[in-house]
């Protein structure tokens, strides 16, 4: 189903609504005489309340919520600072550059409560409003869980996106057993460029963010760029997906498995990454699993190894004890188990065991000469025809893993 700029119409309906004045009268003289939010994507939200009574105008708060995954029902609650005084206009502004932004699209509830010096008391009703990018026009294509937003290149483009998505989520959900829990919106910007702009604190080398609470990404991708674009979206869709299955207040996921699966639903693993394997396997130079369950280096090459270590550990583990242990892994990381003792539960080996049975199998695979080029890696023999194609793929792969920010 395709709603081409429907949204900004709808939109502009719903500040609408929210721009009219309200008048709550309680029974005493306390009035809310307006109540509006202007609305600076991505980095501010001004909330405006004017109110009267007989008496003092003595405690004005703000109450808001937003719609995204979390343990908990979240309320916040804003003292307003002012002078007390029977008629007051009172302001706040939520400063993202301070707590971190939204994805274009948040949903955020909220309502009003003043108290005057004779203890009357008014409560809002609470409105909801829409936090939008609206610099674009946005079009939008939803297929089953994920809807794609975008507002440059024609409905083909947005398709080839789509059944990017919808490849990828079969895949995860055919190795792993895991799917979306919440719908996913991915709003696809026609540049790194554009997508800054709906950054917080976007840095040159940024090419997109994930924002796994909202169930939301958003990245640039020109039209030109469909191919890099497409892994991309499979790459990040899983990270949303594994983040929304296992989230837990206590414990994360060890980087490897994250970032392992994540390349492997992309679908084929690039050649630079299996010539990095193979050299490290040569150099003895692997990376242990311990040191991979932590954040990854920043330097390039070493950075470079661990994705390739972490989507060839996800691989062994799917290749040889399937999916139902995967989800079984996920399941157990869901209710905040440790590392060594999630994985000593669902496979009984810890994270050192894995790391002897990882290399056995890596080994075996890169130290047998005719396995490199035939056995194992048939699709490489493949790939080398376009090798040029393939390393310019690779390069802008390698740019997003470290241009990706993700934020909770
Ligand atoms: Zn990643």
């Amino acid at each position: 189903m395709i709603n081409k700029a429907g949204i900004l119409a709808l939109v502009v309906c719903l500040f609408l609504g929210i721009l009219s004045p309200v008048s709550v009268q309680a029974h005493s003289g306390l009035t809310i005489l307006d109540s509006s939010v202007q609305a600076e994507f991505p980095s501010k939200l001004s909330f405006n309340l004017s109110a009267q009574s007989d008496v003092n105008i003595t405690d004005i708060r703000l109450h808001y919520t937003v719609d995204r995954l979390s343990f908990a029902q979240v309320t916040s609650e804003v003292y307003i600072d002012f002078v007390p005084s029977p008629t007051v206009d009172a302001q706040w502004t939520w400063d993202m550059r301070k707590t971190g932004g939204l994805p274009p699209e948040s949903s955020v509830d909220y309502w009003w409560t003043v108290e005057d010096a004779d203890g009357n008391r008014v409560e809002t009703a609470p409105l909801q409003l829409q936090f939008d990018d609206l610099r674009y026009p946005w079009h939008s294509l939803t297929e089953g869980e994920v809807t794609i937003y975008w507002y440059e290149g024609d409905n083909s483009f947005a398709q080839e996106i789509m059944a990017a998505a919808q490849q990828a989520l079969a895949r995860l959900a055919d190795d792993t057993g895991a799917y979306l829990e919440r719908p996913a919106r991915l709003y696809i910007y026609a540049s790194a460029q554009d997508v800054q702009g709906a950054m917080i604190y976007p840095q040159e080398w940024t090419g997109g963010v994930a924002f796994t609470r909202y169930a939301a990404i958003a990245i640039g991708i020109a039209p030109d760029k469909l191919d890099w674009g497409k892994r991309a979206i499979a790459h990040e869709l899983t990270h949303l997906v594994i983040h929304q299955m296992t989230l837990n207040p206590y414990s994360g996921l060890p980087t490897w498995l994250d970032e392992g699966l994540a390349m492997h639903t992309e679908g084929l693993i690039a050649p630079q990454f299996i010539a990095y394997l193979s050299k490290a396997v040569a150099e003895n130079s692997l990376i242990s699993v311990r040191s991979l369950s932590s954040p990854f280096s920043a330097y390039a090459g070493e950075a470079t190894l661990a994705y390739a270590q972490s989507c060839s550990l996800v691989e062994f583990l799917i290749a040889n004890y399937g999916q139902g242990k995967m989800l079984e892994l996920l399941n157990t990381f869901r209710q905040g188990s440790g590392y060594d003792a999630a994985l000593q539960k669902v496979y009984g080996f810890d994270m050192d065991g894995l790391d002897t049975l990882w290399r056995d199998y890596i080994t075996e695979q890169y130290q047998t000469p005719e396995a490199t080029t035939t056995a194992v890696h048939p699709a490489l023999v493949g790939t080398l025809a376009a090798l040029a194609t393939a390393l310019l793929l690779w390069l802008a792969l390698v740019a997003e893993s470290w241009a990706w920010r993700r934020s909770w």
